[in-house]
């Protein structure tokens, strides 16, 4: 089947012509991230394949549909840049990639803690600069302290194993709590407030979805422990990220550490290195010192891309085949699944 990919890199092109080999359809990249502008590129492609950042809004769709787009293969596992109101309207299926490493999330989760802990950023550069002094590299032993994970799903349990490995005592809220959570061992579900409360390190696992947008904000970085470490690998918008600021300068954040942001879809995965950003709020946030920020890498080892290769490409040979998947995303009127990544 003929593919148009948005938003390509190199990166997707090797991994994509590689697991194609044994699919054989027709895959054209194009470097544009899609949305009404670019839309038109997909005319006579019946289907269209969209990364977390492309914009599928209706004005987007309509312009695919009327050139004969009839799937969006998402190679992410979010599907909030999807206007699936419009899709079903259109006649357009919609299918994504639910699960592939969540190793590779909960591995950077785990990497932002350790850098920000023991200041590796600052050890790095200190080292090379020939300046071997120890001041302002403190850290504390991560055995013992209590680490509480927001989301106990396929990513907040590979991380919450791994926290137990360190020692850790793990506090668990999720809206649907799973079985094997609390048989990890110094590990059990509270309520929100109790995990804010008690928390030394609190880790973001849950999906971007109207209950979730903001749940950290003013009120609950008021509940946090004083010096807390915040780490953010899911969604931006789980985060006010004016409130972080004000957190982060009253001391009441101690630490920061995001793979993704707010305001995302302006800046990463791009080289800006330049130009002049724009964004006053992210530039903030980069000159604090104990705050480190990656550009939504998290999902990027080889075996998720290999991972989302294939699936995406078995997501197109089953739509062309008519077989039924549970890689589709239908619209609910009630269910506003905004999931991520
Ligand atoms: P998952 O669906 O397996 O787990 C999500 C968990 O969140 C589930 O247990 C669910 O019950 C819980 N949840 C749902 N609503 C909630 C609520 N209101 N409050 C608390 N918990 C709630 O998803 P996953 O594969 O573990 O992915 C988790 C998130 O990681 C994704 O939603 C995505 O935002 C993010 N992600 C980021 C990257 C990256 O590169 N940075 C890559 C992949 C995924």
């Amino acid at each position: 089947m003929k593919v148009a990919f948005f938003s390509t890199k190199a990166y997707d092109r090797q991994f994509f012509n590689q697991a194609n080999e044994k699919y054989q359809h027709e895959l054209v990249y194009f470097e544009p991230r899609l949305d009404h502008t670019t839309a038109s590129l997909a005319a006579g492609f019946p289907a269209v394949c969209l990364f977390v950042n492309d914009q599928a809004d209706a004005k987007t769709l309509e312009t695919l549909a009327a050139n004969g787009t009839k799937l969006l293969a998402l190679r992410c596992a979010g599907f909030n840049q999807v206007d699936l109101k419009s899709a079903a309207r259109l006649g357009i299926k919609v299918m994504r990639v639910p699960a592939y490493s969540p190793y590779s999330v909960a591995e950077h989760a785990v990497g932002l803690i350790l850098m920000l802990n023991r200041r590796l950023y600052r050890a790095y550069n200190r080292v090379r600069d020939d300046n071997f002094a120890l001041d302002g590299l403190l850290g504390f032993d991560l055995h013992g302290c209590t680490v509480g994970i927001i989301g106990t799903g396929k990513i907040g349990m590979v991380f919450a194993e791994i926290m137990r490995g360190f020692g850790c005592q793990l506090l668990g809220y999720d809206a649907y709590p799973n079985k094997i959570f609390e048989t990890l061992g110094a590990a059990r579900y509270v309520e929100l407030p109790e995990l804010l409360e008690n928390s030394d390190i609190i880790s973001l696992h849950c999906p971007l979805l109207p209950e979730t947008y903001h749940i950290i904000n003013a009120e609950t970085i008021a509940q946090m422990k004083p010096g807390v470490m915040l780490i953010n690998t899911s969604r931006g918008q789980l985060v006010d990220t004016q409130a972080v600021i004000e957190g982060i300068k009253s001391g009441q954040i101690g630490y920061l550490g995001i793979d993704v942001y707010e305001q995302e879809d302006n800046l990463f995965f791009e080289d800006l290195s330049d130009t002049v950003i724009q964004d006053d709020t992210f530039q903030l946030l980069q000159s604090f010192p104990n705050v480190v920020i990656t550009a939504h890498q998290a999902f990027f080892t080889r075996n998720a891309l290999t991972s989302i290769a294939e699936t995406t490409l078995t997501n197109i040979s089953d739509f062309e085949q008519g077989r039924s998947s549970d890689n589709e995303v239908k619209y609910e009127e009630k269910v506003v699944s905004k999931t991520p990544a």
